[in-house]
């Protein structure tokens, strides 16, 4: 096989000692998973990955997701996107990344920063407790959306 070329090959790779890490036993319905939120940018959510890992392990049940992803999640090997409506997003982006969301067709882009990385929280904030991580979530209507919107009114 070779040493793995892209970033989703090299994360995959690392599962294992990542699982063994967190404590967390690897399963085939763990790594299917996690190979199919690897795979792709989209932050897709729970019935969507279901669709993709059915087509390499077709006996897995749509509840097997749900259990896989929430022990994933809490083992800290995938997160959550927060505040999207009721459907949970998915992520497996480990880099320190900010989200712009549509509000329009759910489109959940990444974006890095260094300056929302360097963000300092207002003193009140941290009157409050200490600061461990900063999201930031950008929302818009992104641009197909917003083209579609034109061409309904034309
Ligand atoms: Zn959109
Ligand atoms: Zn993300």
């Amino acid at each position: 096989l070779g040493a793995p070329r892209t970033k989703a090959e090299k994360q995959l790779a690392e599962f294992p000692d990542r699982c063994k890490e967190a404590g967390l036993r690897v399963t085939p319905q763990r790594l299917e998973v996690y190979r199919a939120l690897v795979g792709t940018d989209e932050h897709p959510d729970a019935e969507t990955l279901f669709g993709r890992v059915r087509e390499r392990m077709p006996t897995v049940s749509l509840d097997t997701v749900y259990r896989t992803l929430a022990s994933l999640e809490e083992h800290g090997l995938i997160s959550r996107v927060e505040a999207l409506g009721n459907r949970a997003r998915f992520d497996a982006n480990r880099d320190r990344h900010h989200h712009y969301v549509c509000r329009e067709c759910g489109l959940v882009r990444d974006f890095y920063s260094e300056a929302l990385n360097a963000f300092a929280p207002p003193r009140q904030v941290r009157g409050w407790g200490g600061v461990e991580s900063v999201h930031v979530q950008l929302r818009g209507v992104c641009s197909e959306c917003a083209k579609k919107r034109k061409g309904n009114r034309e």
